[in-house]
């Protein structure tokens, strides 16, 4: 059997992936968020142009899946103003920023200047998945999401680490802060970080390549918080995509709620500012409101028939399976040993081959399995 294909690079606007089900296409919304009228926009070029859904990744992007006409979802994503002109910029604009922030206040002034700073064509062979992550509250709340350098808080001071380093360098400004952002990344470029296939990632390359004393840094970043859950927090009110998907339905219904821009997060919700509560929303939506929901106890990747390397369906299963899920534990419904939804262990990880599934207890997708060959309808009895 051959082993799942490792893509490692990101689809995005202008570089769309195929898949079985057409192209995927992905936006990058400057600041990480998107006006209401944007959001509109978005669910009717969802409907217009691809499958009516809308997809949440975990980079705090969107995504349409299903796309035949790429040229013309282009252009009117370009009308929308959610795409960058020059497509090698917009590939390295990866820029996650925590959604707990006031509006234009410490994390967004710099995520701006972040960008500008990558404008710079020293840095355009950094690899597609290098990214930058601004997380400078009182604790971290984006201590889980991915990325390669990050921006953080020791107390109220700002402090710019390396992903893998424990400690990084205090610095005294935004503008300082992207300089050092900036040192660390022309220092991953110049030390070998990225190799012969272009890929490459921070935390793997500090393995083998110590950082230097200057780029290290003494300051201890502020304490990680645990992701947030969907409901109303601290001012927010988060709604999360079952199985990471919206129907383009629900999009505008929240567009239509939200008093200011939308902030798209990397926990598969969309964070909405400006409420004093979580607001109601019309009937027979599908969006997930309460962090009881059993589908958050369920992962599921797109599976068949979107993705080509899939030979069973994904996300309805999960779906189905969720109420039976005891409370606690984790269920991963994996279309192949690829893990793309959870490449970690879970309770109970369902993983396809050749139209049925293999099941592993407390292990991850590429684990070895307990039970193998289960048909669909069977699985139900398997997990609860
Ligand atoms: S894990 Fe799912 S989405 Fe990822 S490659 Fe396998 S089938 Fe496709």
């Amino acid at each position: 059997m051959s082993g799942p294909v490792i893509q490692g690079w990101c689809p995005g606007a202008h570089r769309p992936m195929a898949a079985a089900d057409g192209l995927v296409v992905r936006m990058r919304p400057a600041l990480g968020q998107i006006t209401p009228a944007q959001a509109r926009g978005i669910a009717d070029l969802a409907l217009r142009f691809g499958t009516g859904l809308i997809e949440l990744t975990s980079r705090a992007n969107l995504q349409l899946r299903g796309v035949a006409d790429h040229a013309g979802l282009m252009l009117a994503l370009d009308g929308l103003g959610l795409i960058d002109a020059d497509p090698a910029f917009e590939a390295r604009r990866n820029i996650t920023l925590t959604p707990f922030r006031a509006a234009g206040g410490r994390e967004e002034q710099i995520a701006a200047a972040l960008e500008q700073a990558l404008r710079d064509p020293g840095l355009a062979s950094l690899p597609g998945k290098f990214g930058f992550v601004v997380d400078t509250g009182a604790v971290r709340r984006l201590a889980a999401t991915s990325g390669d350098i990050r921006l953080e808080a020791a107390g109220g001071d700002l402090v710019v680490r390396a992903d893998g380093s424990d400690t990084g360098m205090a610095v005294a400004s935004i503008s300082d802060a992207v300089e050092a952002a900036v040192a660390l990344a022309r220092w991953f470029l110049g030390s070998g970080g990225v190799g012969a296939d272009g890929r490459g990632r921070m935390a793997r390359h500090l393995a083998s390549t110590p950082l230097p004393e200057a780029l290290k840094g003494a300051a201890q970043p502020n304490a990680p918080e645990v992701p947030a859950r969907p409901g109303f927090h601290d001012g927010l009110a988060l709604f999360a995509a079952p199985f990471g998907q919206m129907a383009a339905q629900d999009l505008r219904a929240l567009a239509d709620t939200a008093p200011e821009s939308l902030r798209v997060t990397p926990w598969r919700m969309l964070a909405l500012p400006g409420l004093r509560h979580m607001p109601a929303l019309p009937e027979g939506h599908e969006l997930i409101v309460s962090p009881d929901d059993p589908r958050l106890r369920v992962l599921a990747c797109t599976g068949a028939p979107g993705c080509p390397q899939a030979s069973v369906e994904t996300r309805q299963l999960a779906a189905r399976l969720a109420p039976y899920l005891p409370d606690g534990e984790l269920l991963h419904v994996s279309g192949c040993a690829k893990g793309c939804a959870h490449p970690a262990r879970a309770t109970v990880t369902l993983v396809g081959r050749a139209g049925k599934f293999d099941l592993i207890r407390d292990g991850a997708p590429w684990g070895s399995p307990d039970q193998t060959g289960l048909a669909p309808e069977t699985l139900t009895d398997m997990i609860r």
